[in-house]
């Protein structure tokens, strides 16, 4: 029998739908039924939103010190909870064991020491030099719309900000992934998060997703995902005026100098690691990687061997590993990318299609790598979401440049160089949200987010914070405030 979860989390209380739409999650590595869930509808999001808009005024009206409080026993309970987040995610997207405990479900603990951190910063109200008095007010009651493939990540970067801040939310997580989202309600709710501050409704997003973004009583949303689910929330927002932050996909370059001299070798390999984590499926992963052309056959072979050498297989196992794609339509549609290149003359110099060898269960695609890849091809300019290394070669930085801002996108990007100078002139020509430079990773509290079709918006410390807040400008007579 399939565990019943068909419960939402709304006014404090698991409370029981009034659709009866129902869908089953999946395990995908076995494709068992692990759960089965409500697809909430336009009723279950109206209540859910009452309850937010019933919560706001004395939520808004609480002290920061009282939030920060709550803060502070959410990350108490989050940290003793973390194993179990770590399972719930593997079961349901399928990432692999410690990658979860390590990165999937360790964010939500990061990122809440970063918002922590961040929260004393924030001047809720000050005096411009001309007199007029700023306040910062809480934005109301909060839209959020998360997606599959970092699940905890994405909700704590919204939820926790939201709380924070003196907001109240309207959770719509991944209907792939309802089972993490509801397991750090429970965690809200035992951390001792008001009734009502944090709701969540669990549904598809066309039916529930666009009914809290159409929905007159929400004042902001705040999607990550798709960019076509990105500009569906934006549409549906935009007749009632909503504030929309949205975190979309990307195509992140990696720009690859041979002034790496001896750390060559390194840089590629752990670019190319980088790609295939989490199965590929980041929407900051550096999908295509370009090589100075004195270093391009060695830069090929290097990630070829990363990619020949990836462990793929059960994700309970614990230790470096390659879990599955989230679903069945996921492995289809990576599959086509892979046809698609070869159709379009890229050179395969690693996996392809198909399981790996031996897996004939779970939906497992195979690291894969093309060289020799154009902006002409498909896999150059379209997220594959799956584990597909796109190489290129250039001539000069000159060029390196603009292949790398080639791209629709402008979420992340990287850059392995052995040159201080040419690091900081390229990071500051590339058009992205974020640049790293030889493996250097996001710290807590760092904005995450994008430039052009990789969205609007930034997550993540005081950056983040401050998309949850109103502007008021208080113009009173000298002496007062
Ligand atoms: P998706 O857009 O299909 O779904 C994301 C969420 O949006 C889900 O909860 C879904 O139910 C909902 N949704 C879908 N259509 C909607 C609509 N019309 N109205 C309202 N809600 C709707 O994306 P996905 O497949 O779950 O996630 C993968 C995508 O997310 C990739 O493109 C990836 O790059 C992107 N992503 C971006 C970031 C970032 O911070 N920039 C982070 C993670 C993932």
């Amino acid at each position: 029998m399939i565990p019943d979860r068909i419960q939402f989390y709304i006014g404090g209380a698991w409370t029981a739908p009034v659709s009866p739409a129902r869908l089953s999650v999946e395990n995908p590595a076995t494709e068992q039924a692990i759960a089965l869930i409500a697809l909430g509808m336009d009723a279950d999001i109206d209540a859910a939103v009452a309850s937010a808009r019933a919560a706001f005024p004395d939520w808004a009206a609480t002290r920061p010190a009282e939030r920060r409080a709550v803060l502070e026993r959410v990350l108490e309970v989050t940290r003793a909870r973390q194993a179990d987040l770590a399972r719930t995610i593997t079961a349901e997207m399928g990432a692999p064991a410690t990658m979860a405990f390590e990165e999937q479900a360790a964010v939500g603990v990061s990122h809440l020491e970063g918002f922590l951190a961040a929260f004393d910063e924030i001047p809720w109200q000050e005096r411009l030099p001309n007199g007029t008095v700023i306040r910062r007010e809480p934005i109301g009651v909060c839209g959020l719309i998360t997606p599959w493939n970092w699940p905890i990540n994405q909700i704590a970067l919204k939820v926790l900000p939201a709380i924070a801040t003196g907001c109240t939310c309207v959770l719509k997580p991944s209907e792939l992934t309802p089972l993490s989202a509801m397991l750090y309600m429970e965690i809200l709710d035992e951390a001792g998060v008001p009734a009502g501050v944090v709701n969540l409704v669990n549904g598809s997003g066309p039916v529930a997703g666009a009914a809290l973004s159409r929905h007159p009583d929400v004042d902001m949303m705040s999607f990550t995902g798709s960019t076509r689910g990105g500009t569906a929330v934006s549409r549906d927002a935009a007749a009632t005026v909503k504030r929309v932050t949205l975190e979309l996909g990307g195509k992140s370059p990696n720009l690859v100098f041979a002034d790496c001299g001896a750390d060559l070798k390194a840089r590629v390999a752990a670019s190319a690691a980088e790609c295939f984590l989490n199965s590929g499926q980041s929407c900051d992963a550096p999908t295509r990687m370009l090589v100075e052309r004195s270093v391009y056959d060695t830069a090929c072979e290097i990630a070829a061997r990363v990619a020949d050498e990836t462990i793929v297989g059960d994700p309970t196992v614990e230790g470096d590993r390659m879990g599955p794609l989230v679903s069945a339509a996921q492995w289809s549609r990576v599959q086509g990318y892979i046809d698609g290149a070869r159709t379009e003359g890229a050179r395969l110099i690693a996996g392809g299609p198909g399981r790996p060898e031996g897996v004939n269960r779970g939906h497992f695609a195979r690291p894969t790598v093309f060289a020799d890849v154009t902006p002409d091809h498909t896999i150059w300019r379209e997220e594959v979401f799956g584990p597909v290394l796109a190489i290129t070669p250039f001539a000069d930085e000159a060029e390196a440049v603009r292949l790398a801002n080639d791209t629709d996108y402008g979420l992340a990007a990287y850059l392995q160089t052995g040159d201080p100078a040419r690091a900081a002139r390229v990071a500051a020509a590339l058009r992205a949200g974020m640049v790293h430079v030889n493996g250097t990773p996001q710290s807590p509290g760092s904005p995450f987010g994008g430039y052009s079709m990789s969205g609007t918006g930034r997550e993540g410390g005081l950056f983040g914070l401050e998309e949850y807040l109103e502007i008021k400008a208080l113009h009173m007579p000298a002496g007062w405030n």
